[in-house]
């Protein structure tokens, strides 16, 4: 099974795919988290894609679609692939479809979570996280055991430089005026899920479920 996880910044989306992860055995490819993980190396795409990133902007398609068949050819993707955060864009959507194709896969099920943009900014701007294990804490809703420190590493949590306010608003931006082609493209195809985001981790899961077996 090959999924995509569609949805804005905070909705919730690298939460619900790391339960998918291991309920379906699919394989997570987060283009954030390469990319990430591309400026922290200091990759020639890395100082590229550092910039933009840092303002919230989009990377160029052809650098993300670049990482993806790069990832895509380095196998191991067990029993599936769930894509996070990929593709955002109507070039990347096709791009990905062709790519797929190379390896005899398709796109089975989009599931775009759905969270009203008030949320949105409480969650984003309330986001710390760990970086030693990637935990994800909210310094409201999932605080951690002794403020700022990782209940797991002990390190002290950070807050992603694009995770204020404003680079949110940058990034919420280049969303709608995207997100929507590429939902377009699914809905077309008839493999759009639209699942209401908002509640308790929990019961959103139940609902993602529902939509990927539906
Ligand atoms: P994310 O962790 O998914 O919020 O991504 C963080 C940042 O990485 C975004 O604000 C973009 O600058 C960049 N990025 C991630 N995925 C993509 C993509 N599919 N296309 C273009 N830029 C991306």
């Amino acid at each position: 099974m090959n999924l995509v996880f569609l949805g804005p910044a905070g909705s919730g989306k690298g939460t619900q795919a790391k339960r998918l992860e291991v309920d379906y055995r699919v394989t997570q490819i987060s283009t954030g988290d390469l990319l990430r993980n591309a400026v922290r190396e200091g990759t020639e795409l890395g100082k590229k894609a550092e910039p933009l990133m840092r303002e919230g902007r989009l990377v160029p398609d052809d650098l993300v679609i670049g990482l993806i068949e790069e990832r895509l050819a380095k196998g191991d993707l067990g029993g599936g692939i769930l894509f996070d955060g990929f593709p955002r864009t109507l070039p990347q959507a096709r791009a990905l479809d062709e790519a797929l194709a190379r390896h005899g896969r398709k796109i089975d099920k989009v599931i775009s979570l759905e969270v009203p943009e008030a949320i949105l900014v409480d969650r984003v701007t309330g986001r710390r996280s760990c970086p030693v294990c990637g935990t994800v804490y909210h310094v409201r809703a999932r605080p951690p055991k002794v403020e700022g420190k990782c209940d797991v590493e002990g390190a002290d949590l950070v807050q992603r430089s694009d995770d204020t306010a404003e680079k949110l608003e940058k990034r919420l931006e280049v969303f709608r005026t995207e997100i929507p082609k590429v939902k377009e493209f699914y809905r077309e195809r008839e493999i759009l899920a639209e699942v209401d985001g908002v509640g308790e981790p929990d019961e959103v899961y139940d609902r993602v479920r529902r939509a990927v077996e539906g």
